[in-house]
């Protein structure tokens, strides 16, 4: 029996080793990843090495010495098929029963597919693993036409990326802006600007009626009845966390895996970390699940130090970031879907530097900076006061953030 198994490969499975060992445990760890690669984080996927240069491995988060020298045996492009909770067993898919004492899901999630007619034409891709990645960078050919289904934040990556390469770029979108949803017209409005002054055309909106084209994708019909011709066609609809393992072991699932403040699953020697956990976040006094770097990251570190029988209360502020063409920004906060707010800027938005901030009942839920850097630790420290704020003075950008708490 292993003492710890780890299920993932990403972000959150690699943090979780750091957690454990540091936590002064010494037991082995097994770390088992459906991928063939080392662990590798996502954020360069969509960043520099698909915009840039930078060689996919930069992406890999620790060299194999690394694992050695914490006595991690890895097992890699192998999945996990089943999860016997009641006899603290996972069964792989090369045949093997492993034993734990402690379990990690970081498991990560997958990229929705589209479910129109065409959708599985060759290039009709999606973004979410190295080898994705590798393909997509291949088809972004100065001149090609690129059709973006979705203006979330993959879909505006990928457009700056693939502008970055001279290609002809158009964004297919059922909302009126980009990140209608996460940020509301305001900004929203905003990106829609950034991305037509590079040269994106945007069909807000509309949908996707059906893909077409003889074996590989040639054409986009919206449901507008517009015909957009595509050479690749990338799809970047959301994701949903891969939570089949959770849900066939008889675990607590709703929108993710149910995890209290120590990333404690419903079954006690059971944690979830990353995208795939629903957990209780005792500053926001709310289950949220979190699908961003950050909460992988420290959610991961948090998760292995839980399991390694630390005592653990896990209130990260949900924090993200991007980076499209020269724009660069951080965002830390959660609005839940369907709250009422206030958007207050400080700072013109025109100039390509300011910030926004979101208000219920006069407190910041949440802020974003564009270029405005090193502000991020005094937004979060703003929200975690859960003080009434003047926004005159929230506005001002010669007030210090500080000041407002
Ligand atoms: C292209 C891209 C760009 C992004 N950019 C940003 C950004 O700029 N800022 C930001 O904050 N966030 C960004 N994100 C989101 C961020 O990368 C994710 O939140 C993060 O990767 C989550 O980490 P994770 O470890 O929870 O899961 P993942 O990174 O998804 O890793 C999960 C791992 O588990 C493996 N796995 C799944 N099921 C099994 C199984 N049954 N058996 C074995 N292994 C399994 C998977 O193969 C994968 O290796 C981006 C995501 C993508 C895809």
């Amino acid at each position: 029996m292993n003492e710890f198994v780890i299920v993932g490969g990403g972000v959150a499975g690699a943090r979780a080793v750091e957690g454990i060992r540091e936590s002064g445990a010494d037991g082995e760890i097994l770390l088992v990843s459906a991928e063939e690669q080392l662990p590798y984080q996502k954020p360069p996927l969509s960043k520099g090495t698909l915009a840039g240069d930078d060689p996919l491995d930069s992406a890999i988060l620790h060299p194999q010495e690394w694992y050695d020298d914490r006595a991690v045996t890895l097992r890699l492009g192998t999945r996990v098929e089943s999860l016997d909770a009641a006899g603290h067993t996972v069964a792989l898919a090369d045949g093997t029963t492993l034993g734990y004492r402690r379990l990690l899901l970081a498991t990560g999630s997958s990229a929705r597919r589209l479910d129109v007619p065409g959708a599985d034409l060759v290039n009709v891709l999606s973004l979410r693993s190295m080898d994705e990645s590798a393909e997509l960078r291949a088809r972004l050919v100065a001149g090609s036409n690129v059709v973006l289904v979705g203006a979330g934040w993959i879909g505006l990556e990928v457009a700056a990326a693939a502008r970055a390469h001279g290609c002809e770029v158009t964004v297919i979108e059922p909302q009126p802006t980009p990140l209608y949803g996460v940020l509301g017209p305001e900004l929203g409005s905003w990106f829609t600007r950034l991305h037509e002054s590079h040269g994106v055309r945007f069909r807000f909106e509309d949908g996707i009626a059906e893909l077409t084209g003889d074996g590989a994708v040639s054409g986009v019909r919206t449901t507008s009845g517009e015909f957009l011709d595509a050479d690749t066609v990338v799809v970047g609809v959301g994701i949903a966390p891969n939570v089949e393992l959770a849900e066939g072991a008889g675990l607590e699932v709703d929108n993710g895996i149910l995890c209290d403040a120590a990333l404690h699953t419903s079954d006690p020697d059971i944690f979830a970390a990353g995208d795939v956990a629903n957990w209780f976040n005792p500053t926001l006094e709310a289950r949220i699940r979190v699908d961003h770097w950050a909460n992988a990251n420290d959610g991961g570190y948090a998760a292995g130090q839980s399991m390694a029988g630390a005592d653990v209360s896990y209130d990260k502020v949900p924090f993200f970031f991007s980076d499209q063409y020269d724009a660069g920004l951080e965002y830390a906060g959660h609005v839940p879907r369907g709250t009422e707010t206030e958007v207050v800027f400080r700072g013109d938005p025109e100039s390509g530097q300011f910030m926004a901030f979101w208000l219920a009942d006069k407190r910041v839920l949440a802020g974003m900076h564009v270029n405005v850097w090193d502000t991020i630790g005094d937004v979060t420290e703003l929200i975690k006061a859960k003080v009434e704020v003047d926004t005159h003075r929230l506005s001002d950008p010669g007030i210090p953030l500080g000041e407002l708490r």
